[in-house]
């Protein structure tokens, strides 16, 4: 095999690429097996109990490995866990963070239709892609670093929050003070395509919900003196539908309606979600003053628009460039090649990125399917992220 030629500008001095693979690559099923217990133990956002007893885990294996470990208690919310490792004995030269969510989309139960398995390489099962195999990834690219005795020059702050399938708002705040204190931010969510390539850029995103309100009538006796919602509704979706411009990555699409009661009667109340996302932050303030502008058609109706924008887009910013460069010349050592890519999809990574701080996504495990039934990892490439994920913690 040719050896891969490395730009020296972008060369490391930190624990050879190398030698971390291999140390990484003897503990593949331990990492299986840790996945398989982080797995078992279901964590929809939404129930506080299940989420919380997930943080509990994760928490005791970083006070295995000697993390400062805090449990951010949440009212509503499962506890979010922060663990701060620093391997070294002066004091360090700034901090890293490394985010990444203890959360799923599935509710309890999943687990019965949908079991932990491993099959034909990979590791099927409810979040195992996104993102419990990040956090093993983490875990494993800390022993990997304490084996070889790495020396870092950052603090590094792991942050796993409790709510990011559902939008961060229990965990955003902390998350921007960790960022604001740091020089880069990692992000653990699932890589994207058979190479795992990390995402330089994501789509900011919105929620809104459009409440509409009309007046109710018999539908064969008095249907002229309702107003219908429903009609006040389409009417108000094909105005929305106005709003796209995909030559500008903006999307605003109605994707769960509901309204009416039984067939005979006019209508008095319809709604819709409305789900939001644009490429450039510049577009963010006057798409939501557009949407806030939605005045009512029909007389006598009433039309009402909660949420909005929330978060905003992650941009493919020189220093986001810079990371992933660095990222990249990082695995050619191990003559793996790294691809980019853009996605619609959000991640707490949109916060950070738009406080301009560095923010590298994407760095979690390769495989397919999130949020879906045949969610799953691949097996194989576990060890070369974790040693990923390590060269990068050993080298900013
Ligand atoms: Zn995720």
């Amino acid at each position: 095999m040719k050896r891969p030629t490395v730009d020296p500008s972008l060369e490391s001095d930190g624990p050879a690429m190398r030698a971390l693979l291999r140390a990484l690559k003897t503990r593949q099923e331990e990492m299986v097996a840790l996945l398989a217990r982080f797995v078992q133990c279901e964590s929809p956002s939404h129930d506080k109990a299940a989420v919380d007893a997930m943080g509990e885990m994760v928490a005791a294996e970083w006070r295995k490995r000697g993390a400062k470990v805090r449990v951010v208690r949440q009212p509503k919310r499962g506890n979010h866990i922060r663990a701060e490792l620093w391997l070294d004995k002066g004091r360090p030269s700034g901090q890293i963070t490394v985010l990444g969510h203890l959360d799923t989309v599935y509710p309890l139960g999943t687990l019965a239709k949908m079991p932990f398995r491993v099959a034909g390489g990979r590791a099927w099962g409810p979040g195992t892609f996104d993102m419990k195999g990040g956090l093993v990834l983490a875990l494993f690219a800390t022993d990997a670093l304490k084996a070889l005795g790495a020396q870092l020059r950052k603090r590094v702050v792991f942050l796993w929050t409790s709510d990011e399938e559902i939008g961060s708002y229990a965990s955003r705040g902390l998350i921007e003070r960790e960022a604001r204190r740091s020089d880069a931010v990692l992000v653990l969510e699932p890589s994207l395509g058979r190479e795992g390539r990390l995402k330089t850029s994501r789509k900011g995103v919105g929620h809104a919900e459009l409440i509409v309100s009309g007046r109710a009538a018999h539908a064969g006796i008095n249907a002229e003196d309702g107003v219908n919602a429903v009609h006040e509704l389409a009417l108000q979706i094909n105005r929305l539908m106005k709003y796209n411009n995909p030559r500008r990555g903006i999307t605003v699409q109605a994707t769960v309606v509901s309204g009416g009661t039984v067939s005979n009667v006019v209508p008095d109340h319809a709604g819709a979600e409305i789900d939001i996302r644009f490429r450039r932050i510049s577009d963010a303030a006057p798409l939501d003053r557009k949407l806030r502008r939605m005045r009512p058609i029909l007389t006598g109706a009433k039309v009402e628009l909660r949420g909005g924008v929330n978060r905003p887009p992650l941009e493919r910013t020189p220093g986001v460039m810079a990371l992933f460069r660095r990222a990249q010349s990082l695995l050619k050592e191990c003559g793996f090649v790294l691809g980019e890519a853009a996605t619609g999809g959000g991640s707490d990574g949109n916060f950070t990125g738009a406080l301009g701080i560095p923010t590298l996504d994407g760095l979690g495990a390769v495989g397919d399917g999130a949020h879906t039934p045949h969610e799953h990892v691949v097996i194989s490439r576990l060890p070369e992220r974790a040693a990923l994920i390590a060269g990068l913690l050993a080298v900013l």
